[in-house]
């Protein structure tokens, strides 16, 4: 039903203009000259290529904060719309807001990072974390995240991570993502999750929390789990490096193009192993696809175009 839904008002966004995205709708604006407005309408739609997203960034990363300019430059020039800039924690979140309110290409996501959530107890246990950061407390960071909601374009990333945490706090884990969940679902975000290790849980709660709006960013559990997922109505996020890597390849030829989304994680997953991942990034995975389903780069964009637009609402 869903998808018969999208499927009717793809083929009348095509053949009648609605006016959406960046093409001006002339039917409305020439008045008496409508039917040439729509004419020259539907025509722009087929010769104009529709905005990329990368729809999970880190574009405060110190190795691309300093360089935000001419990133965001070579971005736009690459066809890139809208960049998702996830937040890990209080302090990251801060800056993820500030640069939203300097750069409109920016999308301000605000998370807590699986593993920032259990840092705090972990120090306490005697563990910790190779990436050296501030440990906040559950009430502090989610708190944070709950004061600024409003301002959120998705909330992420969030989710539950077992290759850095033990088991003896996953509970705690558990707790902070439920929360979150549950602050995105009732302010209507959409959830960007990350997980590793831990992919059959996480499915698990958003199943049993009805979390619809929900996009699996990097997926590194088997494809045929990326299957269940997808059949539940979520996205997943493919990142940069899909060319080189076995599993993002099959995802992208398996999986139903309706519930695929492009990504960078940048800097991190890029498509050049020596080199730092930057969002025009988004462009070679669009061409890659392009490849592998035997269409054009003009199609496959209008596809992520639709699928952002059907997940977040707006056209990237
Ligand atoms: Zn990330």
């Amino acid at each position: 039903m869903f998808l018969f839904g999208f499927h009717v008002r793809r083929v009348i966004s095509r053949h009648i203009t609605v006016g959406v995205g960046p093409i001006p709708d002339f039917s409305r604006s020439l008045g008496h000259r409508s039917l040439l407005g729509a004419v020259l309408s539907v025509a722009m739609r087929y010769s104009c290529a529709m905005p990329l997203a990368d729809v999970h960034a880190h574009l405060t990363h110190e190795r691309l904060l300093p360089q935000l300019d001419a990133v965001l430059d070579r971005a736009e020039r690459a066809g890139v719309g809208s960049i998702i800039c996830n937040g890990l924690n209080p302090v990251d979140n801060q800056r993820v807001l500030e640069l939203s309110q300097r750069y409109p290409i920016i999308k301000p996501a605000f998370g807590w990072y699986p593993v920032d959530a259990v840092l705090a107890d972990m120090r306490r246990g005697g563990d910790d974390y190779p990436d050296q950061r501030d440990a906040w407390e559950a009430d502090e960071a989610i708190g944070w995240v709950a004061e600024h909601v409003d301002r959120a374009f998705a909330i992420g990333e969030i989710g539950l991570d077992g290759y850095w945490v033990k088991e003896p706090y996953w509970d705690a884990q558990e707790a902070a993502f439920r929360r979150l969940v549950a602050l995105a679902m009732d302010a209507d975000k959409a959830i960007i999750i990350h997980t590793r290790k831990r992919e059959r849980r996480a499915l698990e709660i958003l199943l049993e929390m009805g979390a619809k709006r929900v996009d699996w960013h990097c997926f590194g559990g088997k494809v045929k789990l990326a299957r269940t997922i997808a059949e539940h109505g979520h996205m997943l996020s493919i990142p940069a490096n899909a060319r080189r890597s076995e599993s993002f390849t099959r995802m992208l030829q398996t999986l139903p193009r309706e519930q695929l989304l492009l990504e960078t994680d940048c800097p991190y997953l890029g498509p050049d192993r020596d080199a730092d991942n930057e969002p025009a990034n988004v462009a070679r995975t669009a061409q890659y696809v392009a490849e592998l389903w035997g269409t054009t780069v003009a199609e496959v964009e209008e596809q992520f175009a639709g699928n952002f637009e059907r997940l977040f609402r707006v056209r990237p």
